[in-house]
């Protein structure tokens, strides 16, 4: 039997081992373990991540939620203030904005794409409305265009939610380089994932950028100098060590991600499964690989019964989790993404995984399926 895991981080880690033992030995040597104003390896990270978003600004933080929740406090969005997140995304998309007191208004998703629908903006928007937080779900972009319009002519900020699309484009663009500001995290599974939390973000306001610095690292200006009260959100140096060696692999990791979705689609396109659809205008990196089926449930464990792990991702909408009870939301309001919930599966993906796995794994779908 083979055994196929969800995710083998080890297999990436043996792919790199002198060059990752190497930079964790050289952070401990120089006990430069916490970020901050001068750590070399976080500042190297941040230059380098920093050139992989063409010349944008970045700094790093502890991990992808607080990235989102610094950002939102840079621009002073709290109490009183709504921004709209989608109905369908890891939880720190909308938690990031209870968290800073203000209101998160969910928005439903796009059946073809699963990310947040830009024809239901409008519908939301109202006087309190500060931002909107699209996420490019799965490793693919939000509609954009559409995206950035609706926020200019109503004065809203965009903030992306970049933690699943690396490297990801639409229309050519870099995610990540198209909003007000963007949020990344860099927690192990990601496509560029640290061996613990780690993010990071990039405002295009130079002063709010100087601004969420500070709030990362206790409102510091300059060391003991605090001009307002922050918090401890700094990268370590273990983490930006491990990340900048991984960076340098991340477009080819990335390519892989699509060649082993296309083996995916190409094995799978005969059967009664949803195959996740990839757009034209867009470069798709894959984060995850999303299938649709109606017996979702009984096919994952039909598939674990194989040794193939699958995910779900996820299986609740935000709007519908106990944590937003408080919002009182009316049932019903997001047909699209709890339709979604009861039939999403991810497979197994990853750019370690070999093309005779793969082919194990849609060869076992179709086997149960029939
Ligand atoms: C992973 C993730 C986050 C949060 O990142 P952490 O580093 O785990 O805090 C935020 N948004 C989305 C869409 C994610 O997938």
């Amino acid at each position: 039997m083979m055994t196929i895991p969800f995710v083998d981080l080890n297999a990436q880690y043996n792919s790199i081992k002198i060059e990752i033992d190497e930079a964790i030995r050289l952070v401990i040597d120089e006990a430069a373990f916490i970020g901050g104003f001068s750590n070399r390896f976080v500042n190297s990270f941040e230059n380098n991540f920093s050139d992989f978003l063409e010349g944008s600004n970045f700094a790093s933080c502890a991990n992808g939620t607080d990235s989102l929740e610094i950002i939102l406090k840079a621009f002073n969005i709290g109490p009183g203030d709504e921004v709209l997140v989608p109905a369908l995304s890891w939880i720190s998309t909308a938690e990031c904005v209870s968290n800073i007191g203000a209101k998160p208004v969910f928005v439903d998703i796009k059946e073809n794409s699963f990310t947040i629908d830009e024809n239901l903006l409008t519908t939301k928007v109202n006087k309190n409305t500060r931002a909107i937080i699209p996420v490019h779900l799965y490793g693919q972009s939000c509609e954009m265009d559409t995206i950035l319009e609706i926020a200019k002519s109503n004065g809203l900020i965009v903030i992306e939610d970049c933690a699943q699309s690396h490297g990801a484009r639409y229309k050519g663009i870099l995610t990540g380089t198209m909003g007000d500001a963007s949020s990344f995290s860099f927690y192990p599974g990601k496509n560029l994932g640290a061996y613990g939390d780690a993010g990071g973000f990039s405002i295009k306001r130079a002063d709010i950028f100087e601004k969420a610095k500070q709030i990362a690292n206790h409102g510091q200006k300059k060391k003991h100098i605090h001009v307002l009260t922050g918090r401890n959100s700094r990268l370590d140096g273990i983490q930006a060590a491990v990340l900048d060696v991984k960076l340098k692999f991340l477009n080819e990791w990335n390519f892989k991600r699509r060649k082993i979705a296309n083996r995916y689609i190409d094995f799978l396109s005969n059967s009664e499964i949803k195959l996740p659809v990839a757009f034209a205008n867009c470069e798709h990196v894959y984060h995850l690989f999303v299938i649709r089926v109606k017996n979702r449930d009984y096919l994952a464990n039909q598939l674990s019964k194989k040794g193939i792990s699958t995910s779900i991702h996820y299986p609740t909408p935000i709007p519908r989790m106990e944590a937003f009870n408080y919002l009182n939301i009316p049932a019903g309001i997001f047909p699209v993404a709890g339709h979604a919930c009861d039939e999403i599966l991810s497979l197994p993906i990853y750019p370690e995984i070999t093309e005779p796995e793969v082919q194990f794994v849609c060869d076992s779908i179709i086997n149960v399926l029939k």
